[in-house]
């Protein structure tokens, strides 16, 4: 296989020590099966905003484009930049820029011991959401009126696409048909949000009819919301929108076992593509060398797996679960490591296994 090239932005607070950790085991994985990566950091941050002005340059991203096969990302966020518009230039700029509509993200149970459920196991938490990542709400669309008067009036409108829902909700059912799963679900408020649910729902039997093998289903985000917590085996693949994905896989997100273990992949299916942990920049703990860095080592096995190394994201895959069961985790899962302590146990698993 030729060279892939990886670009790497920690970015800010925590995302710089999860980052560290996932490059490590990256780099341990690479030299164990002689992969030929090249991984090249990139400074674009708050600290690289205040002190040049640059948020992310547009020939940045034509670099990214033409030149590197994905982009694993740390977080972004930083209270000394209020309006976070850094974060807004780099995170939805690329996501905008590179087209990324799908926003994958799995949720998976790797221990009993950390789904705050009771009573369900790892066979019952196993799912994966695939949010639309480009649209919606997130287009922001809309606009002030009279802004600061009494008479104040805020406009803010979602934007979908035939063409955007249609990509997402196809990239749903050809996941689950590659990956012998047979239950589509497609979460909307179609009750309260008429115009955006009507064309969710028309696009979602149009593409549902070229997968007759598949069990469909719809469930409007409260119902969801609610069935993920009460039943979450019911669920294998679940698309939505671009808000109601935020919301509903931060939920996921803890029931695997909080902000420290989810990974996500903003994807262009066969193009270069975004990958990262699902937490921010955690201001509150940032600095503190406590960061959980396992989501960022799940997201680095999310992305050797998308770009082919089947070996190689089993290899990362493994060294989490074997961090896990034998309690070589940060506090937030109940161990007393540091970051950079679970990052050395991840590495040493992977030189000897
Ligand atoms: P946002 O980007 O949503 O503003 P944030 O950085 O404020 O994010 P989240 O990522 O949503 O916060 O995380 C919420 C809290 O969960 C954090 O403040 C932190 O205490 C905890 N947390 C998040 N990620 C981790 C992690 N990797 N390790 C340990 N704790 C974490």
């Amino acid at each position: 296989m030729s060279k892939k090239r990886i670009a790497v932005i920690p970015g800010d607070g925590i995302g710089v020590d999860v980052c560290e950790v996932g490059v490590e085991v990256l780099e341990a994985i690479c030299s164990k099966l002689n992969l030929d990566f090249q991984i090249d950091n990139f400074p674009y941050s708050a600290e690289h905003y205040l002190k040049t002005g640059i948020t992310l340059p547009d020939d940045e991203v034509e670099n990214f484009r033409q030149n590197y096969d994905a982009i694993f990302l740390g977080a972004l966020g930083d209270s000394r930049v209020p309006t976070n518009v850094h974060a807004k230039d780099i995170l939805l700029g690329l996501r905008f820029k590179l087209d990324l509509f799908v926003n994958f993200r799995p949720s998976k149970v790797y221990d009993e011991n950390l789904c705050p459920l009771k009573g369900k196991t790892k066979d019952d938490i196993n799912f994966v959401v695939c949010r639309e990542n480009t649209e919606g709400i997130y287009v922001s669309a809309g606009a002030s009126f009279k802004k600061g008067t009494p008479d104040e009036i805020a406009l803010q409108e979602s934007i979908n696409t035939r063409k955007g829902v249609e990509r997402i909700i196809r990239y749903a059912f050809e996941y689950a048909k590659n990956n012998n799963l047979t239950k589509v679900c497609m979460s909307d408020k179609g009750n309260a949000m008429r115009f955006e649910g009507d064309l969710w729902m028309r696009t979602f039997k149009d593409v549902a009819a070229e997968y007759p093998e598949m069990e469909i289903s719809h469930q409007f985000v409260d119902a969801i919301v609610m069935n993920l917590v009460r039943a979450p085996e019911e669920f294998e693949v679940i698309v939505t929108c671009n808000l109601f994905g935020d919301i509903i896989t931060d939920l996921a997100a803890q029931l695997q076992g909080g902000m420290g273990m989810a990974a996500s992949g903003n994807l262009n299916p066969g193009k270069v593509s975004l990958f990262e942990p699902v937490h921010g920049s955690a201001p509150d703990i940032a600095g503190k060398g406590i960061a959980n860095p396992l989501a960022a080592v799940m997201t680095v096995q999310m992305m050797l797996d998308y770009l082919g190394f089947k070996e190689a994201s089993l290899l990362a895959e493994k060294s989490v679960l074997e961090a896990i069961s034998t309690k070589n985790v940060t506090k937030d899962l109940g161990g007393n490591l540091t970051t950079k302590e679970v990052g050395k146990f991840l590495v040493d698993f992977v030189k000897n296994n």
